[in-house]
């Protein structure tokens, strides 16, 4: 059977537009008559496409967000017969994928630790049990040292003087708002090799008048790397440091009172800094968070590792005002000019 043979519905047979979109994404475009629409012009999908779509549009399109962690709402699989009430304008294209693919789509019930019940992660929410599990953070995590080849960036919105070096380290004293790592007593230095987070983290727009200034150490500097993937030994998602340190780093303000006690005691264990994950790194490299394997974490199979991995963007905070003290130095300041931005999106269903 040659390629064109193989495919069994396109983008044409939706009438969820999201759905449609996302089809034609997936699809390819040929002038073939489609077996289900009869029509030409849509983008073919084979049976191993369309999989791919009901994957995407039902299961990560359903993704909850939790305090900590995230669970797909709907699932489906080939034993069960569809449960879930969909829009109106989904009845007829659901039925699309039943038929063809033989599966049925219902509501998951995912594995607790997707939602945040890891012992270690509710521990460090507790302030009472936070500083035991702090202490294994850094005892367990590597250390790492960058020397004066390294480089990383750090970006500014409308500096007051942008000739001026100075503009380019922690924010002044005067400063009220503070990041996932800093505070007013405790202020850090945030820098990233990846310069394309830097400009999502600033959440820049076109009218600002930017500047990037790449820096680099002017002696060693002695980081803890929170970036790895920690490998654990016997250990199930629910008892994981790695899990938790992992999703405190997914999660938004509410986690912070947690990274900057993490950041204070790095730096007493005598750390000049902490490379963490960016809360990007999924975004930028256009992944599902805590994709499972039935029900099992990747970064708890060994096979998937390497690839969890490569897909953590790391960011770096500097304890102090670095650039004052004389541990980072500028090597070259620039105007930084958006020209264009592109958003790459896909779909899910309204309600479930
Ligand atoms: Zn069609």
């Amino acid at each position: 059977m040659n390629e064109e043979d193989s495919h069994v519905a396109c983008s044409e047979c939706f009438n969820d537009i999201g759905l449609k979109l996302d089809a034609q994404k997936i699809g390819t475009l040929n002038d073939n008559k489609c077996p289900i629409c009869l029509k030409n012009n849509g983008q073919k999908l084979s049976s191993v496409q369309l999989e791919h779509l009901a994957y995407r549009f039902f299961v990560w399109g359903s993704l909850h967000k939790c305090d900590y962690g995230a669970a797909p709402m709907v699932q489906f699989n080939e034993h069960q017969k569809t449960s879930i009430q969909v829009s109106p304008w989904l009845k007829d294209d659901i039925k699309i994928f039943e038929r063809i693919l033989g599966i049925g789509f219902f509501h998951y019930g995912p594995r607790l630790w997707m939602v945040g019940e890891v012992e270690p992660l509710k521990a460090l929410q507790n302030t009472k049990t936070r500083d035991a599990v702090i202490e294994r953070i850094i005892n367990e995590y590597p250390s790492r040292t960058i020397d004066n080849h390294e480089i990383f960036y750090r970006i500014r919105k409308s500096p007051y003087d942008p000739d001026n070096w100075a503009e380019y380290d922690s924010p002044p004293e005067h400063v009220e708002t503070f990041g996932r790592l800093d505070s007013k007593e405790a202020p850090a230095l945030y820098v990233s090799p990846d310069l394309d987070v830097c400009v999502h983290e600033c959440r820049v727009t076109a009218e600002d008048d930017l500047f990037v200034a790449t820096l680099h150490p002017r002696e060693q500097l002695r980081l803890i790397d929170l970036s790895i993937l920690l490998k654990e030994e016997n250990i199930t998602e629910f008892e994981s440091l790695d899990m938790a340190v992992h999703m405190v780093f997914l999660a938004t303000k509410h986690s912070y009172e947690i990274t900057r006690s993490i950041a204070s005691s790095a730096k007493k264990a005598g750390f000049d800094g902490v490379i963490y994950p960016s809360y990007f790194s999924l975004l930028r490299c256009g992944v599902m968070p805590l994709q499972t394997v039935y029900g099992i974490s990747n970064r708890r199979i060994p096979e998937y590792q390497e690839i969890e991995q490569a897909i953590t963007i790391q960011n770096i905070a500097i304890f102090g005002r670095p650039l004052k003290e004389g541990k980072v130095k500028v090597k070259c300041i620039n105007r930084l000019i958006l020209s264009r931005v592109e958003y790459n999106f896909h779909f899910g269903p309204v309600s479930v």
